[in-house]
């Protein structure tokens, strides 16, 4: 089986909050607790074997299914409304964008 897809019937996913002292908090959908902090650790974009041992998670209720406010897909939802996929894909866009500002001005002093 693919990622993504469902058997009749089906895996039960489950909302997760996860926390890290350096990263911050995502809610995530995921199968297990330890899904969860892989998933939040792609979203932060740092290794998962560094982080996962710091991270704590809170199981938050079952995953409801929303339609994706950014693809359109019907999937598990949590937070910001969005699938994990675009979830995954706005959070690298935030820390692109967090990275441009945060190398500015170290390019105006050098240049
Ligand atoms: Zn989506």
């Amino acid at each position: 089986m693919k990622y993504g897809e469902k058997s009749k019937t089906g895996p039960e996913f489950d909302r997760w909050r996860v926390t890290h002292p350096e990263c911050g908090t995502a809610d995530v959908v995921a199968l297990s607790d330890e899904n969860a902090i892989l998933n939040a650790c792609r979203e932060w974009g740092v290794s998962w074997g560094v982080y996962a041992c710091e991270c704590t998670v809170m199981r938050l209720g079952k995953a409801e299914k929303a339609r994706c406010i950014r693809c359109g897909r019907v999937a598990e939802t949590a937070g910001q409304g969005m699938c994990n996929q675009c979830r995954s894909i706005a959070a690298a866009e935030r820390r692109q964008a967090l990275n441009r500002v945060r190398q500015e001005p170290e390019r105006r002093q050098w240049a």
